[in-house]
C-alpha cells in the first residue's frame, strides 16, 4: 500500500490532521489503537476566551479562536452534524478574592466578562459571593466529533485499528516504510505515547492527569457551563461532566478515591438539588513542559512530523496547529 501520509493517533490532534489532509486531497492512513481512556475521550470540550484562575486571555485569541470556530463549522457542514455549541460559563465565585479578581478583570475585558444578574441560580447552588459570567464560550461535542471522523475514515478504508509499533519503521530514500505501507510522510499525533516515540522522546513533556465524574443532575439547565471549585459541563440532557483535576504528579493513571470523595463532598456542599454519580474516569493530558502546542517537522527526518502538547486546550488549539503543520512546506 502506498500513501502520501501515515497519521498515528486519532484523538483531537490526529482527527484535525486528517481533516486538513482531506482538504488537500492527500492520500493517507490513520492508525489508532482505540484506547478508551484518552485525553480526547475524557475531555469536556470547553473553548473559552478567558482561562485559568487569573482569567488570562487565551494567547493568540484573535487568531486561534476564529480559526477553530470556522473549522468546526466546515466539518459540521461536510458531515451535516453539530459539533460546537455556543455557551456561557456561569462563574459562582468560591471566595471574596476570586470575586475581586474577576471584577478587576471584568473592567479590563468587558466583552468576555460580565456579572450575572439572574438570581434563579440561588435555587440550584449554595451561593456565598457574587456570580460572574464568561461570555463567548463554546462546548465541543468531542465524542461525536471523534466518532464521526473515525466512521468516515473507516468507510474510506483509511483507518487501521491497531497499536503502532515504533520499531517497525524503516527510513527509505525520501520515503518511510511501516510494515506493508510505504508513505511519503509520517505524522505522529500519539498523545502521551510520545515518551516512547524514538523520533520525539527528547521533547520536554510534563503531562498532567485529569480525573472527572459523570453525574446525573435533573432540573439544571444544559444551556450553561457552571464553574466553582470544579466545572460542571452539560454532555447531554441531565448528564454533567464534573471536574477535572490537573495534577503534575501522580502515582497512578487510574481514577483515585481521593478525587472521588473530595469531589463528592464539593457536590454535597455546592448543589441544592439531588445528583447521582454515574461514572468516574481519568486520563493523562499530553502537555509540553512550556505548555505550548508542538506542531513541527523533524530536523533530521524531514518527512516525520508531530502534532502534540495540546495540554488543557486541545479543542481550541488542535484545528489551528494541525492546519499549520499540514500546510507547512517541508
Ligand atoms: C479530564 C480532561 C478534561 C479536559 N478538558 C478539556 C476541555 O474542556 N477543553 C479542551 O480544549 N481540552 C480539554 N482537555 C485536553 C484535551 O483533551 C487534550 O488536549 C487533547 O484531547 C489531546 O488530544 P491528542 O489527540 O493530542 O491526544 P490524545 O487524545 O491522547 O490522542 C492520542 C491518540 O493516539 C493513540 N495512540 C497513542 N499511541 C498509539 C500507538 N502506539 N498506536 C496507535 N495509537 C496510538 C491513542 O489511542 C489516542 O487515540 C481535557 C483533558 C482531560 C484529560
Amino acid at each position: 500500500m502506498q500513501v502520501d501520509y501515515i497519521v498515528v493517533g486519532q484523538g483531537l490532534s490526529g482527527s484535525w490532521v486528517s481533516w486538513f489532509l482531506m482538504q488537500q486531497k492527500k492520500s493517507f492512513l490513520v492508525i489508532d489503537k482505540n484506547e478508551s481512556q484518552t485525553a480526547s475521550k475524557n475531555s469536556a470540550g470547553i473553548m473559552n476566551p478567558m482561562t485559568g484562575k487569573r482569567y488570562a486571555k487565551v494567547p493568540l485569541i484573535d487568531t486561534v479562536f476564529p480559526f477553530a470556530l470556522n473549522a468546526y463549522q466546515e466539518v459540521a457542514t461536510f458531515f451535516n452534524q453539530q459539533f460546537i455549541y455556543p455557551t456561557s460559563i456561569i462563574d459562582v465565585f468560591s471566595s471574596k478574592e476570586n470575586e475581586d479578581l474577576f471584577l478587576k478583570r471584568k473592567a479590563e475585558e468587558p466583552t468576555y466578562l460580565s456579572v450575572e444578574e439572574d438570581t434563579n441560580f440561588q435555587n440550584q447552588f449554595k451561593i456565598e459571593h457574587a456570580v460572574g459570567k464568561i461570555n463567548n464560550s463554546y462546548r465541543v461535542d468531542v465524542h461525536l466529533f471523534l466518532k464521526t471522523i473515525q466512521g468516515y475514515l473507516k468507510s474510506q478504508h483509511q483507518f487501521l485499528e491497531e497499536a503502532f509499533e515504533y520499531d517497525q519503521i524503516e527510513i527509505l530514500e525520501g520515503q518511510i516504510r511501516y510494515k506493508n505501507i510505504v508513505a511519503k510522510h509520517l505524522i505522529f499525533c500519539d498523545g502521551t505515547s510520545v515518551t516512547n516515540n524514538p523520533f520525539w522522546n527528547k521533547l520536554p513533556f510534563a503531562n498532567t492527569k485529569g480525573e472527572v465524574l459523570l453525574v446525573e443532575i435533573k432540573n439544571l439547565s444544559a444551556d450553561f457551563i457552571y464553574k466553582n471549585k470544579h466545572l460542571m459541563v452539560p454532555l447531554k440532557e441531565n448528564l454533567f461532566w464534573v471536574g477535572a483535576s490537573n495534577s503534575w504528579q501522580y502515582e497512578t493513571e487510574k481514577p483515585t478515591e481521593e478525587f472521588y470523595f473530595e469531589t463528592k463532598k464539593w457536590l454535597d456542599d455546592f448543589l441544592k438539588i439531588p445528583y447521582t454519580i454515574i461514572e468516574h474516569k481519568a486520563s493523562i493530558r499530553p502537555t509540553a513542559a512550556n505548555r505550548n502546542p508542538v506542531s513541527t517537522w523533524h530536523a533530521v527526518y524531514k518527512n516525520i512530523g508531530i502534532l502534540n502538547g495540546m495540554g488543557t486546550k486541545g479543542s481550541l488549539h488542535a484545528p489551528y496547529y494541525a492546519a499549520q503543520l499540514v500546510t507547512q512546506i517541508i
